[in-house]
C-alpha cells in the first residue's frame, strides 16, 4: 500500500490500490468552507466598504471577462498580444502605444485606460517566468471594455497605465532574467536595461499616485510558521533603510489591507506579508521612494492549481477592488492593521519525500539493498514534473509539500538515475520504479520525474 501525504493534511492519508494521493483538506481555495479565518478575523470587504463591489461581484465580473487562450501559464509574448490587442482595439476606452523595446527588440507596450485625475501605474512579468498577473491584466482589459457601468465611472476618476510583460525576452523563454542576464527588478538604480529604462520613463511621465508591481514568488513558500502554502503575498515597500512609514506608504498599507480582505475569500487563509527590507536596486522600493503608494502583489502556489488559474482570478479581484477603492478615494475607510497582521512569508519547503523505501542497486555486492529516503525536487513544482534527486539517506525531519510512504517497498532506479558504472548522487533525474519485490515484478508506481498523476 503506498500513500502520498500532502501537507498540511497531517491526517492519515487515503490509501488507494496502487497509488494514492491524499486530498488536501486545507488546500487553498479547495472550497470556501475550508477557509479558516486569517489575519482579518471575520472582517470582510463588505463590512468595510458596504457601498463598493463585493468579492462575489468581482468574481462574477471575472467569470465574464476571463479570456481563453492562456490556460497554460507558459505563453509567449506574441501569443499574449494576439489576445490582448483585439481587446484594446475593441473599445475606445483603451489605447495602446509602444513605449520601448526589449534587448531582443520585442515591443514594450503601455495600455492606458481612463482620463481621471488619480494616476495609477501597473506592470507585470518584469521577471519572465512570473506570468500570473499578465493573465489577470488581459481579463482586466476585457472587463474595461465591457458595458459594466462601474467602468465608465472609474474612467472618470482614474487614469490607469498598464505595462503587461515588461520582460518579454525572459517571458519568451519563461526565465526570470532578461536577455542580458540581468534581473530587471535589480536595475532600478542603474537603468542599464532597456526594460528598466522604459519602466522608469513611463513612471516619470505618469508620476503615479499609486503603483502595482505584479510578480510570482516561490511556490514552496509557507504562511508564517505553518504548513500552509502562501498563495498571495503583499507588500507596501519601504522607501528607505529604516523602513519608515510616511503618509504615502501608509496609504499603500491601507490598499494592501483592502487587497488582503478581497483575496482571502478567493484563496483562503493563505495570504502573507512579503519581507519589507529596503532594496535600493528594486523598482517597487524606488517607485515608493519616488512618491507613489506602491503595492507589490506576489502570486505564490496553490495545490491543485498548477496553471495558477485560481491565482489569476485572485489578482483580478485584487486589482478590481483596489482600483475601485482608489477611484472613490476610500482608502481611509480601512486601516493598515489587516496588512500589518498578515503572517510573514515563512520558510520554503521541499517538494517530495519518499520515505522508508529500500533502494535496490544491481551489481553493488556490498549494498544491493539499502534503506534510503529520497528527496525529489521538481523543475516544475506545481505540475510535479522534472524531478531530480535533492538528497538521499536518513531524511527524517525534512519538510516537503508531499510525502510518499514507501515503507516495505523497493525503489529500483531507472534511466539516468541508474548508477551503471557510476554512483547514486543528488542532481540525477528522479526516475525509479516502486515495487513490492526487489526484482520489480510487482510495480506499484513508475516515477518518471514525477508521479504521473
Ligand atoms: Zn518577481
Amino acid at each position: 500500500m503506498i500513500t502520498f501525504r500532502r501537507i498540511p493534511t497531517r491526517v492519515p492519508a487515503v490509501a488507494l490500490g496502487a497509488l494514492a494521493v491524499a486530498a488536501c483538506a486545507t488546500a487553498p481555495g479547495a472550497s470556501t468552507s475550508d477557509a479558516r479565518p486569517g489575519a482579518s478575523g471575520s472582517t470582510s470587504t463588505a463590512d468595510v466598504f458596504p457601498d463598493l463591489r463585493s468579492v462575489v461581484d468581482w468574481e462574477a465580473a471575472h467569470d465574464g471577462a476571463r479570456q481563453p487562450g492562456l490556460e497554460d501559464r507558459r505563453f509567449s509574448p506574441e501569443q499574449y498580444w494576439e489576445i490582448a490587442m483585439p481587446l484594446v482595439e475593441a473599445t475606445e476606452r483603451l489605447s495602446v502605444a509602444e513605449v520601448g523595446h526589449s534587448v531582443e527588440g520585442r515591443p514594450l507596450r503601455e495600455i492606458v485606460f481612463g482620463s481621471g485625475p488619480i494616476r495609477v501605474l501597473a506592470w507585470s512579468q518584469m521577471h519572465g517566468d512570473e506570468s500570473t498577473a499578465s493573465m489577470s491584466l488581459v481579463d482586466l482589459l476585457a472587463w474595461l471594455g465591457s458595458d459594466d457601468p462601474l467602468v465608465r465611472d472609474l474612467g472618470s476618476r482614474i487614469t490607469l497605465h498598464m505595462i503587461p510583460i515588461l520582460n518579454p525576452d525572459g517571458a519568451a523563454r519563461f526565465i526570470r532574467r532578461n536577455a542580458l542576464g540581468v534581473d530587471v527588478n535589480r536595475d532600478a538604480r542603474r537603468l542599464a536595461t532597456p526594460e528598466g529604462r522604459t519602466l522608469k520613463a513611463v513612471h516619470d511621465r505618469v508620476e503615479p499616485d499609486f503603483a502595482f508591481n505584479l510578480h510570482d514568488q516561490n511556490v514552496r513558500t509557507r504562511v508564517g510558521s505553518t504548513d500552509r502554502g502562501a498563495a498571495i503575498s503583499l507588500l507596501a515597500p519601504a522607501f528607505n533603510r529604516t523602513r519608515d512609514v510616511n503618509p504615502t506608504r501608509e496609504r499603500a498599507m491601507r490598499i494592501a489591507s483592502a487587497i488582503a480582505l478581497a483575496v482571502e475569500p478567493v484563496v483562503g487563509d493563505h495570504v502573507t506579508q512579503y519581507n519589507d527590507a529596503f532594496n535600493p536596486r528594486a523598482f517597487g522600493d524606488l517607485i515608493s521612494a519616488w512618491g507613489a503608494s506602491a503595492v507589490l502583489i506576489e502570486s505564490g502556489g496553490m495545490e491543485r492549481d498548477p496553471q495558477k488559474q485560481r491565482l489569476r482570478r485572485a489578482n483580478f479581484v485584487a486589482l478590481g477592488h483596489a482600483l475601485e477603492v482608489i477611484a472613490r478615494e476610500r482608502w481611509s475607510a480601512i486601516g493598515t492593521d489587516v496588512y500589518e497582521a498578515l503572517p510573514p512569508n515563512g520558510r520554503a519547503v521541499d517538494d517530495l519525500l519518499v520515505m522508508g523505501g529500500t533502494v535496490v542497486i544491481e551489481g553493488w555486492s556490498g549494498a544491493r539493498e539499502t534503506r534510503l529516503d529520497l528527496l525529489v525536487r521538481y523543475a516544475r513544482p506545481l505540475l510535479e514534473r522534472g524531478g531530480a534527486l535533492g538528497d538521499l539517506g536518513d531524511l527524517e525531519g525534512y519538510e516537503a509539500r508531499d510525502t510518499l510512504d514507501a515503507t516495505g517497498l523497493y525503489i529500483l532506479p531507472q534511466g539516468e538515475m541508474r548508477p551503471e558504472g557510476g554512483i547514486l548522487e543528488p542532481g540525477a533525474p528522479a526516475t525509479f520504479l516502486l515495487a513490492r519485490d526487489p526484482d520489480g515484478r510487482d510495480v506499484v508506481l513508475d516515477f518518471d520525474g514525477g508521479p504521473g498523476r
